[in-house]
C-alpha cells in the first residue's frame, strides 16, 4: 500500500535531513503506530505521506515514496485526499469553515457524497459531537476541535488514515474513545498510520510500531519486540 524507498528529506534551510534513508513498507489494512521523541521526524513522515514535501519549494528529496503503486510526486494533493484522510497535530491548521457543519459538508461534497444535515450528523456522531454541528470551530475547546478534525478526515471513508497526535489535546476519556474508533477503523480494513507518544493505551491494538530517532527508522515491527530493541 505504502512503500518508502531510501527516502531522505531535508527542509529548505535545514542543516541536516529530517528523515534519513527511510525504508518502510506498510501493507493494506495495517495499523501502524509511529513514535519517537519530539523533533525525531514524525510529523515530517506524515507530511511525506500525503505529498506535502514534494510541494515544498526548496526542500531536498532523495529516494521515493510509492502509494498504491504510484510515486507520491505523481498525485496532486486533491487526488490523494480522495483515498487518504489526514489529521494534523494542530487542529487550527485544518479547520477553516464558519461552522462545524460546513467543515464536514465540504469534505463530503468534495467527493460527491450526499451531504444533507442527516449525513453530517452521522459523521459527527462517530466521534460523539453531533451536538456541536452549529458551532464555529474557532470557538471550540482544543479537544473539541480535534474531534471535528477527526470526523472531517473520516467523512469520505478513505482507505488510508493518517493521524498526527490526534489526542494531544484530549482528556484521557476522549483519548480512549478515539483509540476505540481507530480500532474499529482497523476492523473495517483501513490502513492507519498513527503518530502517538503516549503508548500505554494503544500499543496492544496496533499491528506494528515504527520508532523514529533523529530522522532514522530505528525500529519497525511487532510492538513489544520493537520497543525492546531500542
Ligand atoms: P516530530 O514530529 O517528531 O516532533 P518533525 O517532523 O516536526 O518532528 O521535525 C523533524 C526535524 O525537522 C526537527 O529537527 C525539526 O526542527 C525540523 N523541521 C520541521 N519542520 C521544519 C521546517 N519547516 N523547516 C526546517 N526544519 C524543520
Ligand atoms: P476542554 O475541557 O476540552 O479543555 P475548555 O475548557 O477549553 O474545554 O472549554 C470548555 C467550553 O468552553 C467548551 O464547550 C468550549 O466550546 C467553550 N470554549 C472554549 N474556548 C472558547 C472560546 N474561545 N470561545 C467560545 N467558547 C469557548
Amino acid at each position: 500500500m505504502i512503500s518508502f524507498k531510501n527516502f531522505t528529506y531535508t527542509y529548505p534551510k535545514g542543516t541536516e535531513p529530517a528523515l534519513k534513508n527511510i525504508d518502510l513498507d506498510i501493507e493494506e489494512g495495517e495499523f501502524i503506530l509511529v513514535t519517537g521523541s519530539s523533533g525525531a521526524g514524525k510529523t515530517t513522515l506524515c507530511r511525506a505521506l500525503f505529498g506535502a514535501l514534494h510541494h515544498d519549494i526548496g526542500g531536498d528529496i532523495k529516494g521515493s515514496i510509492q502509494i498504491k503503486g504510484k510515486d507520491v510526486s505523481q498525485y496532486n494533493i486533491g487526488i490523494i485526499g480522495a483515498f487518504m484522510g489526514v489529521v494534523f497535530d494542530d487542529p487550527d491548521s485544518q479547520l477553516f469553515m464558519p461552522l462545524v457543519e460546513d467543515e464536514i459538508k465540504f469534505g463530503l461534497q468534495a467527493r460527491n457524497l450526499p451531504s444533507s444535515e442527516k449525513d453530517v450528523i452521522r459523521v459527527l456522531d462517530r466521534v460523539g459531537i453531533a451536538h456541536l454541528i452549529k458551532r464555529a470551530p474557532h470557538e471550540l475547546s482544543g479537544g473539541q476541535k480535534q474531534k471535528v478534525a477527526i470526523a472531517a478526515a473520516m467523512a469520505n471513508d478513505p482507505e488510508i488514515l493518517v493521524f498526527d497526535e490526534p489526542t494531544s489535546q484530549l482528556d484521557p476519556q476522549s483519548t480512549i474513545e478515539i483509540f476505540k474508533i481507530l480500532s474499529e477503523l482497523r476492523g473495517q480494513g483501513k490502513t492507519i498510520i498513527l503518530v502517538e507518544q503516549k503508548l500505554e493505551d494503544i500499543i496492544d491494538k496496533v499491528d506494528k510500531i515504527a520508532v523514529i530517532d533523529h530522522g532514522n527508522l530505528a525500529a519497525f515491527g511487532k510492538p513489544r519486540e520493537s520497543l525492546k530493541c531500542e
